[in-house]
């Protein structure tokens, strides 16, 4: 027999499990029973299809405590694991989010994220010295595996006759901080399925001492021991609402759902009619770590009248709400349902649009009723919503337009379209919407300083997909969405246009000059009527794409090749620059050229572009410092 090494990921893994204070150990029994659960669904599920797997007793958990051995050990009489399956399994941990794992481990300190990321087997090792596994499959021999967390483990045949899988902890010795033993305490044991694992399917069950009458005598009693269900094993979401505690649901949820928090939203019914069945969902209060990577792995489970079927079931909600976590418990789903029939089961199609739906309306729910928790869900999952708009071409848009939330210049907050759409303006067109990095970037912007001095409201967007939405969308209700730093974009009064005209036609020459110095590089320089404060703003003509646009095409793979803004300077007529402009037409005309320059690469930089030659552009205004202080 040799003895293996931990691969070096789970050794540190371990290190840090064992010598961390820990608040929260007794999860443990809690990873222990559900992976046994797991184990009991694996052979239940075989055994529909192949009698081999079909066992003579009733699948079980159970549980044993040796006080003198000081060994608490957990065994199930399902699936089972031969040599490899021990080596794989218990030897190494493969899974991709290990080190991320490891990460908040050192962070919050906070164990319960354990199963999250498939290390649950491990936590035991927070409890117990060494850890012993025996366990067979049907038609294989039986092995042993066993670790003291440390120096490795090993695996060698063993006698096990039954099939299934039986793990001993050797607890450890208790310190004057944690009492080990209490998991030697059968009452403590109770109390820990109770809170834990209650919904168990399968039976969880220990010897126990129990007083009965004395045979032959009225009032004499003896201790007998006796085998007792410790879960009352219905599920919770076939339980009756109202004797279901929120503590309930959310236990339930973390220990199902690998979360360490409580969920932010409980979606639970039950609907009789063309379809039949019970939901329990769960909207979480944060965003899964891997959730917008390939990782993330979303559906919702499946089970037939209390039956799991399987896991992650996507069929059943499209992309846009895959952060719902929970299952679906049908009357109607046949239980030998395979992943390919899936799609093309229609009855499944109905039960899936018939939990979109409600889903959608728990949302819309939130929305009308608790706003600060809506704005918590979608600062998380918003996103989704979002690419569920732009998604397919826009099918979905329609279903999903009122669920989004943009921030609002004149609110300070995130508002609905609705509620922008109920108090535009007497005669205003169009929803208007600036796009930037940040808010406060956005609100900066030149380029729709007088439209928010008019009190005109602006949707401040600042997500990289806002835009694709929006293009997609097109319009909201009737109005169309206009992009106030484009070209179109003017709120001006009669009088506002005539003194435009006026003043265009005052300064054709200098307009047309700095329009000449800058050609190929803006379309026109024209006079604004969107600037209040600021000398210069760039806008991009309506007939191409947006500034903001360019700078996100730009960043893409071949981005040099990507289409650019048609680009517009426009220059605030009440700015004192405007009459530094007047002026050096009028007495050094030769140096309009060098100005006009200067003021487009300002607008550049305001709008966040690269300037061409910075370089040079430094050097010259560290000449205009020099002329100015007459150096
Ligand atoms: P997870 O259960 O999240 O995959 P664990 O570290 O808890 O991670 O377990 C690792 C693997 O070991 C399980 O995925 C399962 O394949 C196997 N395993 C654990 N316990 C049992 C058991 N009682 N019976 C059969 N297989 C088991």
């Amino acid at each position: 027999m040799s003895k293996k090494q931990f691969k070096t990921e789970s050794k540190k893994l371990l290190d840090l499990m064992i010598n961390s204070i820990y608040t929260n150990r007794e999860i443990f029994l809690r990873e222990l029973i559900s992976n046994a659960s797991d184990a009991l669904d694996k052979r239940h599920f075989l055994s529909l299809t192949d009698s081999a797997y079909t066992s003579s007793n009733p699948l079980s958990i159970q549980l044993e405590v040796d006080r003198d051995a000081r060994t608490l050990s957990i065994e199930d009489n399902g699936i089972g694991m031969n040599a490899e399956e021990l080596e794989k399994n218990l030897g190494t941990i493969a899974h991709s989010g290990t080190s991320e794992f490891r990460q908040q481990l050192e962070n919050s300190k906070e164990v319960d994220i354990i199963g999250q990321f498939g290390v649950g087997f491990y936590s035991a090792f927070m409890v117990a010295d060494s850890i012993t596994v025996e366990s067979r499959k049907v038609g294989e021999d039986a092995y042993r595996w066993h670790s003291d967390g440390q120096s490795g483990y090993t695996i060698e045949p063993g006698e096990r006759q039954a099939v299934g899988t039986k793990i001993t902890l050797k607890l450890r010795e208790d310190t004057d901080e944690v009492r080990y033993s209490e998991y030697l305490d059968k009452y403590s044991i109770e109390q820990l399925v109770r809170k834990y694992s209650d919904y168990i399917r399968y039976p969880i069950q220990m010897m126990v001492e129990k007083s009965v009458p004395k045979e032959g005598s009225d009032d004499e009693h003896e201790t007998i021991e006796t085998l007792k269900t410790l879960n009352t094993m219905v599920p919770l979401w076939r339980r009756n609402k109202k004797d279901i505690k929120d503590e309930d649901y959310n236990s339930f949820y973390k220990s199902q759902f690998y979360d360490y928090e409580d969920p932010l939203e409980v979606i639970h019914y039950s609907l009789e009619g063309n379809v039949s069945y019970k939901a329990l969902l769960y909207i979480p209060s944060r965003i899964p770590y891997n959730y917008y990577s390939r990782d993330y792995e979303a559906g919702l489970q499946l089970y037939s009248k209390g039956v799991f079927i399987m896991d992650r079931c996507k069929e059943l909600l499209p992309d846009y709400f895959h952060f719902v976590k929970g299952l679906v418990d049908s009357d109607d789903v046949s239980l030998n349902i395979s992943r390919e029939m899936l799609q093309k089961d229609s009855q499944l199609q109905e039960l899936g649009k018939s939990v979109t739906k409600r889903v959608k309306s728990a949302l819309v729910n939130m929305l009308i009723k608790e706003r600060e928790k809506y704005e918590k869900f979608y600062k998380n999952f918003g996103y989704s919503l979002k690419y569920g708009c732009y998604q397919d071409y826009g099918m979905h848009k329609d279903e999903l337009q009122d669920l989004l939330l943009f921030y609002s210049s004149n609110e300070d907050k995130y508002v609905t379209l609705k509620e922008y759409r109920e108090r535009m303006k007497d005669g205003q067109k169009d929803i208007y919407y600036a796009t930037g990095s940040s808010v406060e970037q956005i609100r900066k912007l030149p380029a729709i300083e007088k439209l928010l001095d008019k009190g005109y409201e602006v949707l401040f967007m600042t997500d990289d997909i806002d835009e694709f939405v929006i293009m997609m969308m097109r319009e909201y209700d009737g109005k169309s969405f206009q992009n106030a730093q484009q070209a179109d974009t003017e709120v001006e009064t009669e009088e506002e246009k005539q003194a435009k005209e006026e003043l265009v036609k005052n300064n054709e020459d200098l307009l047309k000059a700095m329009g000449k110095a800058l050609e190929g590089r803006v379309r026109e320089v024209r006079i604004s009527s969107r600037l209040k404060s600021h000398p210069v703003c760039l806008v991009a003509a309506s007939d191409g794409i947006s500034l903001d646009m360019e700078k996100y095409l730009s960043k893409m793979p071949e981005g040099n090749a990507a289409p650019k803004a048609t680009k517009i300077l426009e220059i605030n007529p009440d700015h004192d620059i405007f009459k530094v402009l007047q002026k050096v037409e009028k007495d050094a005309p030769e140096k309009v050229d060098e100005y006009a320059d200067l003021l487009y690469q300002q607008a550049l930089l305001i709008e966040g572009f690269n300037i061409e030659d910075p370089v040079e552009f430094s050097n010259r205004i560290c000449d205009l410092m020099k002329q100015a202080s007459g150096e």
